[in-house]
Formats: structure tokens, C-alpha cells, sequence
């Protein structure tokens, strides 16, 4: 019988809140003496049950509940916040967690029919270093050594030695990657941090994988000249081609379906009023789920770009500044979200991730990979207003848990 209680989940959260909040929000910033006081308490919140529990190579916590089969049913989570953080994000999800091990335990008496492992990555946030994603990364194999090595705070204190102070050795955080070995499906629960639930007033989605990032700088190049003595089509304003680039991103961004585009800095040379713009540089950011459409967005903006350059009689260069591919979900278990969705609420809507999360790591390394997202109270995260009604909280915890329980099924007719 189950013995799901999602509002013990909510009590724990309150109580997490008491234990390492104060009036500014939430500070459990991964590598902090108020991080290890966190992960104590998880584990005496675990301690009732036969678990085996060890921190990995790269700070990472695992609670193993060992089943029939050697096949691994992760759910993931992040206990670690930004300083000033909400009281939900990352730790809703390990949470929820520890209640569906409780489930599992109570229902299969001990041993299910795969093995199911909570997980609790460290340093999510990347708040202290600068460097999201630093325990699943590590553990995905995707983590760049060189970068991370040179990391530094603002104390002036360097990564490996905040590691080495929590007993991790730097040089050695990618024996993580052992963890996934058995790795089968992945589950994780996050509130949305977003506006897009709450504006269809709907509690949960079924999220379809994090989308893939293109982020250039386009420079303009023009000539100054007098603002008074030089007739307007003698001109070669590199502004005006710029300013041209900001009306069609929308355009862009329309064509693609669900792509988002965002000129987020505009800059120019000489700068001052009474100098036609010589040097105009804008930065351009573009996302989509999907690949191919990402890379027309970034096709078009190029094009675009030429056209507005030939049209004003000025030149245009461009230079890559980052990028990341979409981390599609798996079909699967998008399916079985879905449809535990809409058993424990009547509706769902599928909606991709803008933010990164763990989860894209851990798709990354090629394990079968889904994310659910909960409503969001005035879509906003990393701050102290962030909050979710209770109602949705002990709804998510429900629908969490009937995902676990397909997902364990399906593992056990699946090969992978
Ligand atoms: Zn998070």
C-alpha cells in the first residue's frame, strides 16, 4: 500500500527553511559550514530506512535503496542555493524524493524491482564561483578541468581549496562519472522559476528538455561624420543597421515556433551626439529545443545582418561568444509525465526549459532523462519571494511520485 504523504514533504521543506533561512531567504551555498549542516540533515530525514549513502569524487550525495535489479532509477536534485535564495529551488525535488523512497521502501518491503538512487548534486548554482552545474557536470564527464582549476572567489580563495576544505580532491571529481554505470532513467522535479504555468493557471508541466543557446557579438562598422554637415544619403550609419537587427530578431523568433531571441547590449563608438555611429556592437542571444531550428534562427540573423550592412553601405563582422546544444528529453518519459500529470490534476502543458538544471547533464551522458515543473507564484526564482501555493506543492509530490513508479515499470521492460 502506498503511504505517500506530501504533506510531510512540505513540513520538512518549512523546516529546512527554519534551519538555514533567515529574513533575507535561503543561504545553503554549496561548500558552506550551512551546506554541510544541510546535508546532515538529509540524511537523518533518510535514516529510517536500509539505505546505503556515500558523498562521490565530486561532492555529489547518494542514497541507494538496492532493488531486484542492478538497473538505477535516479532522482536528482539540488539541496545548494544562491545567498538571498528561494526556499523551493533544488530542494523541492530532494524532497520529494526522500518521500518516494519512503514509498518504494514501505511498498516493496525493502526491495523494489530496481534499484532507485536519490541523488543531491553539489554546487547546482554555481553561486560562489561563478560555475553552475559543477557536481552534474563532473559526473556527465563535461566539466572543463583547466577552467575549474583556476576558479577563484570573491576572497580571493580558489576552487580545489574550498573542495579540499569539504574533503574533496579536485583532481579527481570526474571518478564521479562511475555513478551513472547503472544509470537507467532520471527523474527531477523543479519549480518552473518562470511565468508560463502560472499565466495558464495550470500547477504542472511536463517539461521537453532544456533548449540550446547560440550567443554572438555583431559588430557594425560605419564612418563618423559631422551630425550637421553630412546629408543623411551620404551616410554610413552603423547604427541604423543595428537598429534594424532589433525588429527582426522578433521576426526571427516568430518564424521559429518557439525560439527566443534578445539583443541584450548595444554599444557604440564614437558615442557622442554629434557623430554620425562609427562602430556599432550589438550582442545577440539565441535559444530553441531543437537544433536544426536553432540553427536557422542563427542562418537568418547572419543573412539579415548582410542584407542591413549592403543596404547602409557599412560592413558587419561577427564573433561567437558561447554556446550550448538542446537537451532534448526522452519521448518516453515525457509520455509517462504526461500521463501522471493528468491523473493527479486533469491537465498538463509541455514546455521547454529556458534555464539550465542537472537534468541537461545527466541527458548529456546519455541517460533516459525528464524534468516536471510546478507553478511558480509570481514567476520568480532566486529570491526570497520565490513560492509555490502548498496545494501545487503536495500536488507535484503526487504526480513526482506516479512518474517514479511508471518510470520503475518501464525499466523493467526495457532494455536499456
Ligand atoms: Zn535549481
Amino acid at each position: 500500500m502506498s503511504t505517500l504523504n506530501p504533506k510531510r514533504t512540505v513540513a520538512e521543506l518549512k523546516e529546512l527553511r527554519q534551519l538555514t533561512g533567515d529574513e533575507n531567504g535561503a543561504q545553503r551555498v554549496a561548500f558552506t559550514p550551512l551546506w554541510v549542516k544541510t546535508r546532515a540533515w538529509l540524511q537523518e530525514k533518510l535514516a529510517g530506512m536500509p539505505l546505503e549513502t556515500h558523498t562521490d569524487a565530486a561532492g555529489n550525495f547518494w542514497a541507494t535503496l538496492r532493488g531486484e535489479s542492478e538497473k538505477c532509477l535516479l532522482i536528482g536534485g539540488h539541496m545548494d542555493s544562491v545567498p538571498n535564495g528561494g526556499w523551493l529551488d533544488g530542494c523541492l525535488n530532494v524532497m520529494a524524493g526522500v518521500e518516494i523512497l519512503r514509498r518504494i521502501h514501505a511498498q516493496y518491503n525493502g526491495k523494489p524491482p530496481v534499484t532507485v538512487r536519490l541523488v543531491d548534486w553539489a554546487d547546482e548554482e554555481g553561486a560562489r564561483f561563478g560555475k553552475s552545474l559543477f557536481g552534474s557536470s563532473a559526473c556527465s564527464g563535461n566539466l572543463d578541468m583547466t577552467e575549474a582549476r583556476g576558479l577563484v572567489d570573491k576572497q580571493g580563495i580558489k576552487l580545489p581549496d574550498a573542495l579540499k576544505n569539504v574533503g574533496i580532491d579536485f583532481e579527481r571529481v570526474k571518478d564521479s562519472g562511475k555513478e551513472l554505470k547503472n544509470a537507467a532513467a532520471y527523474l527531477e522535479l523543479h519549480i518552473e522559476q518562470g511565468p508560463v504555468l502560472l499565466d495558464l493557471d495550470l500547477p504542472l508541466g511536463a517539461v521537453l528538455g532544456t533548449f540550446g543557446v547560440e550567443r554572438h557579438a555583431i559588430t557594425f562598422h560605419g564612418q563618423a561624420a559631422h551630425s550637421g554637415s553630412t546629408p543623411m544619403n551620404r551616410r554610413k550609419d552603423a547604427f541604423l543597421a543595428a537598429a534594424k537587427m532589433s525588429q527582426e530578431i522578433y521576426k526571427i523568433a516568430d518564424r521559429s515556433g518557439n525560439g527566443v531571441c534578445t539583443i541584450g547590449s548595444c554599444t557604440t563608438k564614437p558615442g557622442i551626439v554629434t557623430s554620425v555611429v562609427e562602430e556599432c556592437r550589438i550582442t545577440l542571444d539565441q535559444r530553441h529545443l531543437d537544433a536544426a531550428k536553432l540553427a536557422t534562427m542563427l542562418h537568418e540573423a547572419q543573412a539579415a545582418s548582410e542584407r542591413f550592412a549592403k543596404e547602409g553601405n557599412v560592413k558587419v563582422s561577427w564573433e561567437r561568444i558561447w554556446q550550448i546544444a538542446p537537451r532534448p528529453f526522452n519521448d518516453d518519459l515525457i509520455a509517462m509525465c504526461d500521463e501522471s500529470i493528468r491523473e493527479t490534476c486533469g491537465k498538463v502543458h509541455r514546455l521547454p526549459s529556458g534555464p539550465l538544471h542537472d537534468a541537461a547533464e545527466v541527458a548529456a551522458a546519455g541517460v533516459p532523462t525528464v524534468m516536471m515543473f510546478v507553478q511558480s507564484l509570481h514567476g520568480i526564482s532566486h529570491n526570497k519571494i520565490e513560492d509555490t501555493k502548498e496545494e501545487h506543492l503536495e500536488m507535484c509530490v503526487t504526480a513526482f511520485d506516479k512518474l517514479a513508479e511508471k518510470a520503475m515499470g518501464w525499466l523493467q521492460v526495457n532494455n536499456c
